[in-house]
């Protein structure tokens, strides 16, 4: 790193703490992130996206400061029943029931899905991405140890955390400052609470119905694990007790992570996780997304722009842009003006790349303050990165970069008002914040590959409707046609899908 740069050390917002903290590895130079990631039963949404992307900034941004990132995120693909609680249908299981498929394949194809999405949101891949279903055994193993501990109880071949006993020995509600007595009256009329004894005491293991498909064997029941154990028994797996930095939707503090704690307390008797992140939410034009409000887009329609919120298909840079300009704890109102100005801000930082390198920086008349403020607002950007990730604040350093950017080429080809030290540094500096710091990928002006996915949707629109009006000749053509140039047109139950030949 260049001498007039500086990196001040990186605080983060603790939700355990409730303080902004000095992050400080307990290893160091090694870190340990464990994200939760998608349930696999539809399509990733926008908050998907949040979550993805900020993590993914906090774990370039370590990276970029010499620390050495293991990044686990998970996929679950069972135990994670509707309503989040301990009652209902599995959700994958269900999908599966009413499109008459294998719960393997819903899952298989969404986690496609979801990770096509993170691709073209040039979030990197986690180090490891284990999956819930290939950690039965481990979370068996588990139950048993908060069973031994006394920590747990068996009911009619169910499994149940005991609540009040942890309480007894331990602090209940550490994260999200709940208080046992307060969750007494408010869950005490939900479903399910028969088999518990106290109404906050949560499934470890549940005893499968007869019609379940998602099944294995443990010393209790034919049954399957909670929704909370597989990610307990994978940050103890792949990061150790304790590790770093914990991350996931604020939506999950509770009760998710709060069981997570009670879970690695009750067996090992350590608390798991040295800091706990979590990013806010995203609202759809002032409103909560659902699925009821009709206000429900996924990812891959804000690459297509097939929702009719959205004007047209937007570039997968903007979102990631739109994520990065407000603070990861502030909510995200999402509407389509603002994915199209986060647009243009995606075009003006990239323009700027690429006018930079063109640039040759041969000083001579070189303009002290103009200097003075490349340098200043290349710190600003550091500083604003470690304090408690500001992408926001440091994003708008890079604009006011581009602003003396685009000065200084209108001096011509040979820059003589910045020095070719200065100049290196600007170049270098640029192009590692906004492309290895943020993720922000320049591409080129062409027909990029959003747009392409987007054509290929309209034309396997145009085929659809071509069949319904049975104009099969048409139809055909459109197949054929496409095939020639080595896209294959596949009829599945989900739809059209397209692949290369
Ligand atoms: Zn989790």
């Amino acid at each position: 790193m260049e001498a007039k740069i500086q990196i001040p050390p990186v605080t983060l917002y603790n939700t355990r703490t409730r303080e902004k903290e000095e992050f400080k590895p307990l290893k160091p130079p090694y870190v340990g992130i464990y994200v939760c990631g998608p349930t696999v039963y539809s399509d990733p949404h926008l908050g998907h996206a949040r979550a993805a992307v900020v993590f993914d900034v906090l774990r370039r941004y370590l990276t970029s400061m010499g620390y050495k990132v293991r990044f686990v995120s998970n996929i679950t693909d069972v135990g994670h029943l509707e309503g989040d609680a301990d009652e209902g249908e599995d959700k994958i299981q269900k999908r599966a029931r009413l499109e008459q498929l294998e719960p393997m394949e819903i899952a298989q194809h969404y986690t496609r899905v979801y990770n096509n999405a993170m691709a073209k949101l040039n979030v990197i891949p986690p180090n490891i991405q284990p999956h819930a279903t290939c950690h039965i055994p481990e979370q068996i193993e588990l139950v048993q140890t908060i069973l031994d501990k006394g920590f747990a109880y068996v009911v009619n071949g169910s499994v149940y955390f005991d609540v009040p006993k942890y309480a007894q020995k331990y602090e209940y509600g550490v994260l999200s400052g709940r208080r046992l007595e307060e969750l007494e009256s408010v869950t005490r009329e939900l479903r399910g609470v028969e088999e518990k004894k106290h109404p906050a005491d949560f499934a470890l293991w549940k005893k499968a119905p007869p019609t379940h498909i998602m099944k294995w064997k443990s010393p209790w029941s034919v049954g399957f694990p909670g929704w909370h154990l597989e990610c307990t028994v994978m940050n103890a797996k792949y990061l150790g007790i304790p590790f770093d930095i914990h991350g996931g939707g604020m939506d999950l503090i509770f009760p998710h992570h709060e069981c997570e704690i009670m879970q690695a307390v009750a067996a090992w008797d350590t608390e798991p996780v040295r800091y706990w992140m979590h990013n806010n939410l995203i609202t759809i034009d002032g409103q909560k997304m659902s699925k009821s409000l009709g206000n429900f887009i996924t990812i891959e329609q804000v690459f297509t722009g097939e929702h009719e919120r959205l004007s047209k298909a937007h570039h997968p840079m903007a979102l990631r842009v739109l994520i990065l300009q407000t603070h990861y704890r502030s909510v995200i109102d999402f509407s389509d003006s603002g994915l199209a100005s986060a647009e243009k801000a995606y075009k003006r930082l990239v323009q700027a790349l690429k006018k930079l390198e063109t640039l040759e920086f041969i000083g001579g008349k070189t303009d002290s303050s103009k200097e003075d403020k490349i340098i200043k607002h290349i710190n600003n950007f550091y500083e604003f990165m470690s304090d408690d990730l500001n992408t926001a604040r440091a994003i708008a350093q890079l604009f006011d970069l581009t602003s003396i950017i685009n000065q200084l080429a209108n001096e011509g080809k040979s820059v003589q008002t910045v020095s070719p030290e200065i100049g290196e540094i600007l170049k270098r500096q640029y192009s590692h914040t906004l492309v290895d710091i943020l993720g922000i990928l320049p591409e080129d002006e062409h027909l990029d590959t959003s747009r392409l996915h987007a054509v290929l949707q309209i034309l396997i629109n145009l085929r659809q409707e071509a069949r319904k009006h049975k104009n099969f000749q048409l139809a055909d053509r459109i197949r054929d046609q496409l095939r020639e140039i080595g896209i294959i047109l596949r009829d599945t139950p989900y739809g059209t899908e397209w692949e290369l030949e």
